[in-house]
Parts: C-alpha cells; structure tokens; sequence
C-alpha cells in the first residue's frame, strides 16, 4: 500500500514537471531554430547584396578593359574605381597591378553567382572571414563577422563616423593618420566604417584572353550595423517573451501540482491533513537521518462514542467536534511532529518523546484537554489512544543508525490494536502496544475465520456438567457448557472464545445452536426412557436487543421436541443492568411459556437485588467466588447462607456453582442449598458420559444408587480448572 501511495503521489509531481520540461525544451528548440535562421538569412542577405555591387563594377571594369584595350589610359580609366585589381594575360602574367597583391592561388568556382560559369573566387591571402567548405566552395565565417563587429564597434565606438559611415581612402588621410603600416592596415580592414571581407573575383576579359581579377570589398557599416541592431532587439524581445512564457508556464504548474497535492493531501471535515499526508510525510521523516536519533511514537487516538453524540445532536455538530479536537491537538504538537484526521473518529499523530513514561503523561494530558473541547453541550468526551513505539535504533558501537525499512502503516496498526485492547472501557486511556498483544489479535482473526465453518461442521460439542442436591446426592439438572473442537485449531475453551464471539456478535448463533442442541439431547434421552432432569443453557446478554427472542427460543426448543420444562435458560448477572425493561419484557415471556429462568455468577459483580424483586427468576446461581480463598471464611459463610434464605423466601430455588471441596458440600446442605454444581460432583462431562449418570425412569433401587456420582469416574473435561474430581474427594 506505502508502495502503490508513494508512486501514485509521485505520479502527481512527476506529470507537472515533465510537462514544464517538455514545454521548456521545445521553446528553447524553436528559438534557437528562428535565431539561427533569421540570423543567416540576414547575413548572406547584407553580404550577397554587397557583393553583388561590386560585382557589377568589376563587369563593368572588365567590359572598358575589352573596348579600350591593353594601354595606360584605360588603365587610369580602370584605376578611378576603388577596387584593387590584376590584369593577368593567358599565361597568368600580371600586366598590370592596383594596389597589393593580396589575391591566394587557389581558384574556387562561385556558388552564389552560377549564372556566370567564368567567374571563380580567390581567396584573400590576409584574411580569414571565408573558409573552404567540402563540396570546395568559399562560404562565409559568420563567427567571424560577429567578432569583428563587436571589436569593430568596442574599438571606435562610432565616433570618427560621418554619417555613419567613413570617409573612404582618399579622404581618411585628413581624419586619422596611422603612426604605423601596421595601423594602416588594420585601419583598411575596417574601412567603409564596418568590417571589410575581401575576396578575389577573376573574369575572362571577353575574347582577349586576359582576366580581370578584382579585390572585391564587402564592407559591413553602421546602417548594416543599426540593422543588425534592430534584428537583435527583435530577437531579444522574442527571447524574452519565449523566456516570460516558459517563466509562467512553470508557475503555474508549480502551482497547479501544488494546489492538487494540497487538495490530495487534505481532509475535507477537519480542514487539516488527512491520512495519506500522515503515512507519505511521516515515513519521510521517520526514514530521515536527520532525525534518526529522536524516539518517535506512533499513536491511534479514537473519539469514543462519536457515532452517539451524531446521533444526538446531528453530523454537521459532529463534524464540528472532529475540527475542534483536531485544532485542540494541532496546537499541541511540536516541531517535525504530525497530525492527521484519519476517519471519523480516528486521527493519527507521530510525536516525539524522551522517555515512555513522560509520553504518557503528556498524553494523558492531552487525552485531559480534550475532554471538554466543545463548552457548548457541556458534554465531557472520551478519548482512548493507542500507543506503537519507534525508539531510536543503534548499532552495535552504539552509534544511531537510520530506521529504513518502517512501514508506517504497519506502526499505526500496531497503535490501532493497542487501543482496541482498551476498547471495551468506558474511560479516556492510553495503551501501549506490545507483542501480546499481537498474537491475541492474530487469535481474534483466526477464531473469526472459522467460526461460521465450525458452526456449519458442528465442531461445537455440547458438555453437560449435572448439578447435584447436596443432601441426596442426587441428579437434580445440569449445565450446558460448549466445547470447540475444531478440525484446524484443536481443542479450544469457552474462556478462548466466547469473549471474541460476545464481542462479535457470534455469541447470539452459537446460544441458539446449544438450545437447539440441548433440547435435542434432551428429546433423545427421553424416548430412551432416561429419567432426564432440566439442563439449563447460557444465554449471552447480548441477545436481549432482540424484540422475538422469547419466540425464537421457544420455537427451537418445540422444533426439537422437547418439554419446554426441560429447558432452563441462564442470564449472567450483568445483563441485568442492560434495558431493564426489555430484559423484562423477555424473561416475562420466557416463564410464561414454561421455561425455567435463572440468574446465573449472582454476587460477582454489583448484585442488584432489585432485579431478584421485579423479575419472574426460578433459579438464583451463587458464584463460584464465595467458596475460594477468603470468601470461604466465616464472613463469606454468613453471606452465602442469608443468600440461600433470600432466595428461598422468594421461592428460588438455588444453585451453588464451582465448588470443589467436601467441607463446602457439607456447609451447603446444612444451608438448605438445592443444588451444587462444582468439580466436588463433576466436570462438564461429554454428552455419553453425562447421560451414563442419569437413571432409566423406572430403575430399581439398586441402579439408583450406581448411578450416584460419588460411585463414577468423572470424565476428564480437557477445558476445565485444577479443582479435585469427585472421586479423589470420596477417598
Ligand atoms: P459459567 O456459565 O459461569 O460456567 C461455569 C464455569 O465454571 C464453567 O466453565 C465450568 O466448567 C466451571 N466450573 C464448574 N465447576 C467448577 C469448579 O468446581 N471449579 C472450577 N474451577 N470451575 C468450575 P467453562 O465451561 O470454561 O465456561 C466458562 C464460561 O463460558 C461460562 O461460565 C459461560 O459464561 C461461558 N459459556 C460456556 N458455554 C457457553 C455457552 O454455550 N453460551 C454462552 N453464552 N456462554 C457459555
Ligand atoms: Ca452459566
Ligand atoms: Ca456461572
């Protein structure tokens, strides 16, 4: 689950971030793309278009060459244009020269200028700005240019411009005087107020046979350069809007994965976090080296009885509540210690302690705060927590180590079983969780999965322990008592599940299948002429919420076939501090259909005499108590007897329960108690053995008395105490 939650929260943030790397990646692609572009295309525009000029003048130079021909006019002709050029006869011999000589030997066929097959380019011997290209061809070094326009423009900061240009060779002399050739040089490689970009073009001269190679200068100036400007603004302001729109793209899907975490990880009553921000930020922290070395307690705190105070005062007010002690308890925590509502009456926390018993106190404390958390209703409020605790783990140099394979939803289950041991108490409480407690729960879930399985199989048998008149010795009745023997968790006492079932709610099926199983006997043992006697069975208080049960017992015990007389039902004392009115309204009934009812454990808990008083009850059964330890003294004696005499001037008859030694045997008797149902006489007994200790109705003297129990093993029942079997005590 901490596996599957993880990833799920880590599905959240990861599609917002891939989907603002993605965005990111592709803008800057596309700018990139439009940058370069634009930028070549503008480049070879302002260089072609240059270029081009110059052309047209050298073809013009070349067309005077071939009308005037070969003489020193048309060389002065030629020699008013700017260009430096060659004129080279068929063998390639200079006869005439204009300016130096800087043209390379390579010759390279021109690409951009394929209308003319003749024209071929030379490469400046001085200069760097064109290259060779594979397929031969001179291209543009367009980081060149670059970089000596910005050292063009560092160096003259566009003072010695006019115009925005400068004056060209003839006039430069009365602007700037070069110290140096060196500065001449360098003043020429900037001349035309830009960058110059020198580049031989040679024309065959008509049919003379001569050529004309010129010194072609691309000169980039201040108007290409204010151009250049304005494109990088262009693309500056794209950039920045390309920038600005990434910028809010990944504001808002921060804020988008945020708001979505924040709505993932809040509770919707309580408006603070809820369980999935508890399991995924407290593994974090309880996992972080950072604070490995604090002792950290994992707790289940539970509003008990919520659903009752919804019940009565509505779910809106019961929300209100939920909030109330959610904000009581949040200002309760300190720093890296957590809070989350976790179902309606359930919250978590992950606090820090020092040692277990400053823990409990300041729980105890908090458990206090609560109490009264809302004034309004006066109402003081339960709360129970559970308690799983995470001390800091060390190796064995004592040194802190991390505790990295916590499984917090494990931890808070811990907790959660803590607090259910405490469940059944109806006081604020902490409980601390411990291995015990682990493997009843892991009792609690196996007797849960078979008991329906048992039920269907019949694995519950049916003890009978008979109840004996002390003065006689006599069969007088007997007690049902179940017994599981079960096919997967063997043999099993009533003390190991009928907690669990009261709990559960299976105790209401398992009564109903012992009347059943009884009245079966019972009818069984009858028609085998057996002189039966009233088997009483436990009926749990649980039952008594149901309006029918009167009739559901009695229709069982007719089904069955056996005299409603035949069967006693047993209450515990307990149930008779339930609904009053109902258990009336039901045992009523129950006499008036003929069955005898007793009040069984009487005296173990608050007796309440009053029940003795209202209630049509046959059978009063003392506790077993009275007749250990202490309460066997005087005192307890002086009880028991008064007991007795209540009960008979009620007309009750009684039963005294768990005894187990002779003295009490005698005590009773002389008390005039009716029955003892103790070990003295007999453990529950399987249903053979207990029906060999009944007589056949019309039996001869002689078989009375083998039948008394005094003459027979008891069989060993394997689910009962110490107490000594009835026949050690005739010895
Ligand atoms: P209980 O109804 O008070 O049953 C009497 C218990 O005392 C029985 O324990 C019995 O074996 C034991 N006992 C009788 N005489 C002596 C004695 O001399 N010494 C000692 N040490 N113990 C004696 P058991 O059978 O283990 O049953 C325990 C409890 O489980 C019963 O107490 C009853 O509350 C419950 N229970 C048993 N069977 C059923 C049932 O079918 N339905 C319901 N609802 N509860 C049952
Ligand atoms: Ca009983
Ligand atoms: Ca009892």
């Amino acid at each position: 689950m901490a596996k599957t939650r993880d990833q799920h929260i880590n599905k959240i943030k990861k599609t917002h971030s891939w989907i603002v790397v993605l965005a990111f990646l592709m803008l800057s692609i596309v700018q990139l793309v439009v940058v370069a572009f634009f930028m070549r295309a503008f480049i070879d525009y302002v260089i072609n278009f240059k270029l081009l000029d110059q052309y047209d003048t050298m073809v013009y130079m070349a067309h005077i060459y071939e009308t005037e021909g070969d003489s020193p006019e048309t060389y002065k002709t030629l020699d008013i244009s700017e260009i430096d050029y060659l004129i080279k006869d068929d063998d390639g011999t200079i006869l005439y020269q204009k300016g130096e000589n800087t043209c390379g030997d390579k010759e390279y066929p021109a690409a951009s200028f394929n209308d003319l097959s003749t024209l071929n380019i030379y490469l400046d011997t001085d200069n760097n700005v064109f290259y060779i290209n594979q397929d031969n061809i001179a291209s543009v070094r367009y980081s060149e240019i670059y970089r000596q326009l910005i050292e063009y423009t560092m160096e003259h900061h566009g003072e010695n411009l006019v115009n925005g240009r400068l004056p060209l060779d003839e006039q430069f002399n009365t602007l700037y005087e070069p110290s140096s050739e060196e500065e001449r040089e360098e003043f020429k490689n900037t001349i035309g107020g830009a960058v110059y970009l020198p580049l031989w073009l040679s024309f065959d001269i008509g049919d003379t046979g001569h050529k004309l190679v010129g010194k072609a200068i691309v000169t980039i100036d201040l108007n290409d350069w204010m151009m250049i400007l304005g494109y990088l603004s262009i693309v500056v302001t794209f950039s920045l809007f390309v920038f600005i729109m990434i910028l809010i793209i990944v504001f808002s899907n921060f804020h988008n994965s945020r708001r979505t975490l924040r709505i993932f990880f809040t509770d919707p009553v309580t408006c603070g976090y809820n369980w999935l921000w508890y399991t995924h930020r407290g593994e974090h922290l309880l996992k972080s080296r950072l604070r490995a070395k604090n002792n950290y307690a994992i707790v289940n705190l539970v509003f008990v009885k919520y659903r009752n105070y919804c019940v009565c005062h509505s779910i809106p007010e019961g929300e209100k509540l939920l909030k109330a002690v959610y904000e009581k308890l949040s200002s309760q925590l300190g720093g890296s210690e957590l809070l989350a509502h976790v179902t309606s009456s359930n919250y978590a926390l992950l606090l820090k302690y020092k040692t277990e018993e400053e823990l409990k106190d300041r729980l105890n404390r908090l458990l206090e705060s609560l109490k009264a958390v809302n004034d309004a209703h006066e109402h003081v409020f339960t709360f129970q927590a559970g308690v799983d605790l995470l001390p800091a783990l060390h190796d064995g140099n004592g040194r802190v180590i991390r505790r990295k394979r916590i499984d917090i939803e494990d931890e808070y289950n811990n907790a959660c079983t803590a607090r259910n041991s405490v469940a059944n108490r109806d006081e604020s409480c902490v409980a601390f969780f411990d291995q015990k407690l682990v493997e009843e729960q892991k009792w609690l879930d196996r007797v849960e999965e078979e008991q329906y399985n048992a039920l269907a199989n019949e694995e519950f048998l049916v003890y009978y322990q008979p109840k004996y008149d002390p003065s006689t010795d006599e069969l007088k009745g007997a007690e049902a008592l179940v017994r599981w023997q079960s096919k997967h968790l063997g043999f099993v006492s009533p003390g190991q599940f009928i907690p669990i079932f009261e709990k559960n709610g299976f105790i209401t099926e398992l009564d109903h299948y012992m009347i059943r199983h009884a009245a079966r006997d019972q009818k069984k043992w009858l028609d085998m002429g057996l002189r039966c006697v009233p088997v009483s069975v436990n009926v749990s208080r649980a039952h008594f919420v149901e309006e029918d049960l009167a009739e559901q017992i009695r229709d069982i015990v007719d089904s069955e076939g056996a005299p409603r007389h035949l069967i006693e039902i047993e209450l515990t004392e307990s149930a008779f501090f339930d609904d009053k009115n109902a258990l009336l309204h039901t045992v009523t009934k129950l006499h008036e259909y003929g069955f005898a009812i007793s009040m069984d454990d009487f005296g173990s808990g608050y007796s309440s005499l009053n029940s003795l008083k209202d209630m049509p009850l046959d059978v009063l059964k003392i506790d077993a108590e009275f007749f250990r330890g202490e309460n066997a003294k005087d005192r307890g004696k002086v009880v028991v007897s008064e007991t007795i005499r209540l009960a008979k001037s009620l007309d009750m008859r009684i039963v005294a329960e768990g005894v187990e030694t002779k003295d009490t045997v005698d005590f009773l008797a002389d008390q005039d108690c009716d029955m003892i149902q103790g070990y003295y006489y007999s453990k529950p007994l399987p249903k053979d053995e207990y029906e060999n200790r009944m007589k056949p109705v019309k039996a001869p003297d002689t078989e009375a008395v083998a039948a008394a129990p005094k003459k027979e093993m008891p069989a060993a029942d394997p689910a009962a105490g110490t107490g000594q079997t009835s026949q050690e005590n005739l010895k």
